[in-house]
């Protein structure tokens, strides 16, 4: 069982507070993304699930194991865990095949074994056939898939990646995230994997932990985060949102600057409430103004700023009270800046949350 559990970990450096409380479940055979931006903490956490940082509060479980608490940290080693960072660090005077069958050496297994175990993780990660070249003989892509190679061959009970690809170029990383994701499908090995890509971790990941100033602001599925974020912070890092400031005034009605909006779910406010209700720019609807009829959750708004994406526009829409939103309309609808619109926020994609 590699379920691994954080319960209220703490680390400071000093006057700097790099962990706040964290509390974290990995589920076994999970891959689980602890996403947030520069600083926050994510490669913090994972040195101490690693034991190469001591937490000055809280604990660290393996299963049933204490594996890390300020007063005992069984060491990296012996943690049956595999640890890639974003440079392959690999061993230039050694072959694909020496570099990758270094761990099980050390573990003194059988040559044929060695052997065996090699060829079957060079398939899993696509390079069949490449063992007798060296690393400066393949592209960065390669690379990086023998550092993962060699971080799994040992068969670890865990697998902790940090930012692994963001040493390639961007389309490779593209086409890497897929391959993370299949080899996760084929491993089953329980993996938390640290990113700031919101769009990596959302194809990688089965969970993410979104991280904000050295605290967990929300777990979940990507569907979860993405439709139901439940702070400001985790509404505006994941994807883009419209995050309007407002007041709750009734039940399921917002004030926002001039306008009054049903939302979703307001079952964890009460009246009088601050709030700020996220909308997603995909979700709101927009057409002219000539024959439309009134309803809820429905202005007329000026376009102010149109720009064209291929298969989508983004226009920026002044609506009363100087509130301005964005919409993704399909492309080839040619309004034009200063252009009156009719524009719905649907209140079934009005989410709110908390300041
Ligand atoms: P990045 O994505 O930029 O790598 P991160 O989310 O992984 O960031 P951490 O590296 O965990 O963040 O750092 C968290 C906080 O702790 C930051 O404010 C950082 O400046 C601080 N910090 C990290 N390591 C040290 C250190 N050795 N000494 C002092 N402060 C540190």
């Amino acid at each position: 069982m590699a379920e691994i559990r954080l319960a209220h970990v703490s680390k400071r450096y000093g006057q700097a507070v790099a962990l706040r409380d964290v509390t974290l479940v990995v589920r076994h055979g999970e891959l689980l993304a602890l996403l947030g931006p520069s600083g926050c903490g994510k490669t913090t956490a994972l040195q101490i699930i690693a034991g190469f940082l001591v937490p000055d509060e809280g604990e660290v479980w393996a299963g049933d194991r204490l594996i890390s608490s300020p007063r005992a940290v069984l060491p990296p080693e012996r943690r049956r865990m595999s640890l890639v960072f974003q440079s392959y660090a690999l061993w230039p005077h050694m072959t694909v095949f020496q570099n990758i069958a270094f761990g099980l050496e050390l573990r003194r297994l059988p040559r044929d074994e060695i052997a065996r175990r090699v060829a079957w993780i060079l398939e899993v990660v696509n390079l069949g056939g490449l063992g007798n070249r060296y690393p400066h003989e393949l592209s960065g892509g390669q690379q990086q898939r023998v550092a993962l190679a060699r971080a799994l061959v040992v068969q670890p009970d865990t697998l902790l990646l940090d930012e692994p690809l963001s040493n390639l170029d961007a389309h490779l990383r593209e086409q890497m995230r897929f391959e993370i994701r299949r080899i996760h499908t084929e491993t089953g090995i329980t993996t938390v994997y640290v990113t700031h890509d919101q769009a990596e971790a959302m194809v990688i990941a089965d969970r993410i932990a979104v991280m904000n100033a050295g605290r967990i602001e929300q777990v979940g599925t990507p569907p979860e985060i993405y439709d139901a974020p439940q702070s400001h912070f985790v509404a505006s890092f994941i994807g883009q949102a419209n995050c309007l400031p407002g007041t709750l005034v009734g039940p399921a009605l917002v004030r926002c600057g001039g306008l009054q909006l049903r939302a979703a779910d307001c079952r964890a406010f009460r009246p009088g409430d601050d709030v700020v209700l996220c909308v997603r720019p995909p979700a709101v609807r927009v057409r002219r103004t000539a024959g439309a009829a009134a309803g809820d959750n429905l202005t007329v708004g000026r376009l102010v700023q149109r720009a064209y994406l291929g298969d989508l526009e983004d226009l920026r829409i002044a609506l009363p009270g100087g509130v301005v939103v964005r919409a993704f309309v399909p492309a080839g609808q040619r309004y034009e800046p200063g252009e009156e619109l009719l524009v719905e926020l649907p209140a079934d994609a009005c989410r709110l949350v908390r300041p």
